[in-house]
């Protein structure tokens, strides 16, 4: 775990995104981690945010198979959200997988994806080894 410090509440994110690391930001005061960011921490009322690396690792809380075309997809995608081991779920896609063997609780690693220049955090399934 490493601390950033001095972020804004708005960007640590995706500057963690750019530099391959899920940064979520975590109130400066009372030190919940707030995904996605609002300007307000909803625990203490706090405006001061820093930055926490967190694993990266979670599991799958819960899982559609989305058919609408967008952007990079020509297939149906799989829409997770996922429940980080620090407790925090956020909404992405899982990658490298047949919807058939998608199922809730399932172990997944973060992946960055490079979509025409533009970097996103998505998810994959861990492979056991
Ligand atoms: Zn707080």
């Amino acid at each position: 775990m490493e601390s950033l410090g001095g972020v804004s509440w708005e960007g640590a994110f995706w500057e963690g995104v750019e530099l391959e690391k899920l940064l979520l930001t975590r109130c400066a005061k009372c030190g919940r981690l707030q995904h996605p960011p609002s300007p307000m921490c909803p625990s203490c009322g706090s405006l001061d945010w820093d930055a926490q690396e967190v694993s990266g690792r979670g599991r799958i809380h819960s899982w559609i198979v989305s058919h609408h075309p967008t952007d990079g997809f020509d297939e149906s995608r799989v829409v997770v959200l996922v429940e980080l081991d620090e407790g925090v779920r956020l909404v992405s896609n899982l990658r490298e997988c047949d919807p058939d063997e998608v199922d809730n609780d399932m172990p997944v690693e973060v992946m960055f994806v490079d979509t025409d220049g533009v970097k996103t955090a998505q998810f994959r399934l861990t492979r056991q080894q």
